[in-house]
C-alpha cells in the first residue's frame, strides 16, 4: 500500500475490528484496517456459530466472516495486511510501525484480539503439527477414528469435543475440575454423546511422542496428585485465550493478565487511541460483544475527531 495517511487506521480484523471498519467507512472516515493473518479473526476457526443473532439455525463462522468482510467493501474500507509492531503518540496523530514501514492517522483502534493460551507442558511445543493442535476446525480431520483429548472445560473445549466426535475415536475431554466452565446448552450435548469421555479433576502434565507424531499424553488426577498414561494421537488445547496486546506493553494501559484497559466508550489511557473486542479487559467475549465494542469505539472515534 503507497497510501500512508488516514483518518483512522484499525489494528485487527476480527468482529470487533471490521465492525468498527464498516462504521468508520460508512461515516465517510479515510480508514484503513490492518490485519496480521486473515481477515476474520478467531470466528474462522469456529464451526458453527449459533448464538450471533439473525442467523436462526446457526451459520458457520467462516461465512459468517465472509459476510462481515463483504459489508465493509459496501463502504469503502481499505484493508492491509501486515504486522503492527508500535504505536507512538504525536499529539494531533499518531504514528504507527507495520513491518518496519510508518502509517500515520489521526485516531486508532486496537482490535488485535486474543490467541489460543498454551498449557506449558513438556512436548507441547514439539509436538504441535503433529498431534498437538489449539484449533478441532483446522485440524480436526487428520484424526479419522483415533483416540484424541482435549484439554479445557470451557464453551472452546465443549465444542471441540462435539465438533472430534464426528470424525475421531473416543474423544477424551480433560478437565482439572468436577464440573465444566461452558455454557448448559454445550454440556448437555457433551453428556448425551457416547463418543465424548469426561476425565474429571485431572491435567495434562506431559505430551509424549516421537518425530511420527503424538503417542499419549501423561495426566496427573488433581485430588489424588496420581499419574497415568492416556494413549491418543491428538490433544487439542482449549485452556483460554490470552490477549494479543505484547506489541503495546509499554505503550498503553493493561491488567495483570495483560488485556488493555479501556473505558466504557472504548478509550485506551492514550488519547485518541480505542480498544475493541477481545483485547480489552471485560466480562465477556462473544462475537456479540465484540461487534458491540467495535461499534462503540467507532462513535467514540467520530466524537474524537470533530470534538463534539
Ligand atoms: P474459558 O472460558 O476461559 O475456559 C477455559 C477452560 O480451560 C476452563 O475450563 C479452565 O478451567 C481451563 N483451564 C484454564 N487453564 C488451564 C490449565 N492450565 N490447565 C487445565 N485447564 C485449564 O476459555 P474458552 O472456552 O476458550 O472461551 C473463551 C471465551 O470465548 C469465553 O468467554 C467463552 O464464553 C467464549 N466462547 C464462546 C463460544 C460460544 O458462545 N459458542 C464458543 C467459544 C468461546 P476452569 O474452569 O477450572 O477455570
Amino acid at each position: 500500500m503507497s497510501k500512508t495517511h488516514f483518518d483512522v487506521i484499525i489494528i485487527g480484523g476480527g468482529p470487533a475490528g471490521l465492525t468498527a471498519g464498516l462504521y468508520c467507512s460508512r461515516a465517510n472516515l479515510d480508514t484503513l484496517l490492518i490485519e496480521r493473518m486473515i481477515l476474520g479473526g478467531q470466528v474462522m476457526t469456529t464451526t458453527k456459530v449459533e448464538n450471533f443473532p439473525g442467523f436462526p439455525g446457526g451459520i458457520d463462522g467462516p461465512d459468517l466472516m465472509v459476510r462481515f468482510q463483504e459489508h465493509c467493501m459496501e463502504y469503502g474500507l481499505q484493508t492491509h495486511y501486515g504486522e503492527v509492531e508500535g504505536l507512538e503518540d504525536k499529539d494531533d496523530h499518531k504514528v504507527l510501525t507495520v513491518d518496519g514501514k510508518e502509517y500515520c492517522a489521526r485516531a486508532v483502534i486496537v482490535a488485535s484480539g486474543a490467541e489460543p493460551r498454551k498449557l506449558g507442558i513438556p512436548g507441547e511445543i514439539e509436538l504441535t503439527g503433529r498431534g498437538v493442535s489449539y484449533c478441532a476446525t483446522c485440524d480436526g480431520a487428520f484424526f479419522r477414528n483415533v483416540p484424541v483429548a482435549i484439554a479445557g472445560g470451557g464453551d472452546t473445549a465443549c465444542e471441540e469435543a462435539l465438533f472430534l466426535s464426528r470424525f475421531a475415536g473416543t474423544v477424551y475431554l480433560i478437565h482439572r475440575r468436577d464440573s465444566l466452565r461452558a455454557t448448559k446448552v454445550l454440556q448437555d450435548r457433551v453428556m448425551e454423546n457416547e463418543k465424548i469421555e469426561i476425565i474429571w479433576n485431572a491435567t495434562v502434565e506431559r505430551a509424549e511422542g516421537d518425530t511420527r507424531g503424538l503417542k499419549a499424553v501423561e495426566l496427573k488426577d488433581t485430588q489424588t496428585g496420581e499419574k497415568r498414561t492416556l494413549e491418543v494421537e491428538g490433544l487439542f488445547v482449549a485452556v483460554g485465550v490470552t490477549p494479543k496486546a505484547e506489541f503495546l506493553a509499554d505503550i498503553l494501559d493493561r491488567d495483570a493478565e495483560g488485556y488493555l484497559i479501556g473505558t466504557e466508550e472504548c478509550h485506551s489511557s492514550m488519547p485518541g487511541v480505542f480498544v475493541a473486542g477481545d483485547v480489552r479487559k471485560k466480562m465477556l467475549k462473544q462475537i456479540a460483544t465484540a461487534v458491540g465494542d467495535g461499534a462503540i469505539a467507532a462513535i467514540s472515534v467520530e466524537k474524537f475527531l470533530t470534538g463534539i
